[in-house]
């Protein structure tokens, strides 16, 4: 048997780490998105305006979903 070792952890769940966030700034709004952008401004939430705020969270690691980060072709 090959046993693959990528890292020391066992393997579990996935991966979690945490990651740079927008959190929405709004009293009664949840909104966050990931900070897979390089904003140079201060982003502004879709749902109610408000500006929102670096924060961190747990978040499980993905695979790059972001269509904003196309891969290789070209
Ligand atoms: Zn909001």
């Amino acid at each position: 048997m090959y046993v693959y070792y990528s890292r020391k952890k066992p393997f579990e769940e996935l991966p979690e780490e945490m990651t740079a966030v927008w959190i929405c700034s709004g009293e009664n709004c949840k909104r966050w998105m990931r900070d897979n952008f390089t904003f140079s401004l201060i982003p502004v939430c879709p749902e109610c305006n408000s500006e929102m705020v670096r924060g961190e969270k747990m978040l499980a690691l993905l695979e790059n979903t972001s269509p904003n980060q196309s891969r290789g072709r070209r």
